[in-house]
């Protein structure tokens, strides 16, 4: 297997067979985010891709997930997509589930009835960050894409039949925007109707451009309190049936899990105990990405 640079997965794919497809994102342009800066994308020839999952083959004899790295995997033309599910199909007849990353550009740019085609072959889920709900905060961090925008590119995955997990990020709006990112991230995720919800909590890497805007006094990160509070009203405006939500990442403060909307009671009252003093908040030094 030949990996390029680092290459990274969401905690759910941790025993997945991960192969790139990609090199680095399409988009690379996020303030917040310095998984990718280093590498200069492109799309992998097919042949280096195959040889891949032909190498993966001979050294294990039981796969039953498959992650397509890097970032944004779905941004491959159509046709390498379906030689790649194909390929997969033929030779990991155990597979049970493919999934990959896949930014609203790339999901509003392919055809409904080509990821229609992509599902029928296997592509079983898709993971789309949204970060935030509000526009003003979207395009603060320059993510490249609006929040109407996010929720066509999650109607479009429903109506292919693939699943869709979403991320949002705790933190994201600072002190400033915090109230409309909760606000709106919450709105936004009820209109997605994602199958899976996941939480993030914002952690600065050295060298991202955000960090020059905390510097200046641009921006101001929120205290762990404040991002309880704001993962509270999140919460509240949440209409979400059935969406299995999480925010159990190495970089939030406190694990919640649960099945909207159910179990929102539940963890609104999580955290209000955690705001009160009764719960463990995670020590800094513990959190990562
Ligand atoms: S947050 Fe996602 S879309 Fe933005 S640069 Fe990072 S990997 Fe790419």
């Amino acid at each position: 297997m030949k990996y390029e640079g680092i290459v990274y997965r969401p905690p759910s794919e941790a025993y997945s067979l991960i192969v790139q497809v990609t090199i680095g994102c399409s988009q690379n342009h996020c303030a917040f985010c310095s998984m990718y800066k280093t590498k200069q994308f492109r799309i992998r020839s097919t042949d280096e891709i195959i040889d891949d999952f032909m190498e993966a083959r001979e050294m294990y004899p039981k796969i039953e997930k498959i992650f397509l790295a890097d970032g944004d995997a779905l941004i491959c033309p159509v046709q390498d997509l379906e030689m790649i599910l194909k390929l997969i199909r033929k030779k990991f007849p155990e597979c049970r589930q493919v999934t990959c990353y896949a930014s609203p550009k790339s999901i509003l740019l392919k055809k409904t009835d080509e990821l229609k085609r992509l599902c029928q072959l296997g592509l079983s889920m898709v993971y789309m960050g949204l970060e935030s709900g509000s526009d003003k905060v979207l395009e603060y961090m320059k993510k490249g894409a609006d929040s109407k925008e996010m929720i066509k590119a999650a109607e479009k995955i429903h109506n292919a039949g693939i699943r869709l997990s979403v991320t949002a990020i705790s933190g994201l709006g600072g002190k400033k925007w915090w109230k409309e990112h909760a606000v709106e991230t919450g709105k936004v995720l009820s209109e997605m109707k994602p199958e899976y919800a996941g939480l993030l909590t914002l952690m600065i890497e050295e060298g991202v451009p955000l960090e020059q805007e905390i510097k200046s006094g641009r921006f101001q990160l929120m205290n762990p309190y404040e991002i309880l509070i704001e993962t509270r009203e999140m919460l509240e405006h949440m209409d979400c049936p059935g969406c299995i939500f999480r925010s159990n990442h190495a970089s939030n403060y406190i694990s919640l899990r649960g099945t909207l909307n159910k179990d929102k009671e539940k963890l609104i009252k999580q955290l209000d105990q955690a705001v009160s003093g009764s719960a463990h908040l995670k020590s800094e030094w513990m959190r990562m990405l």
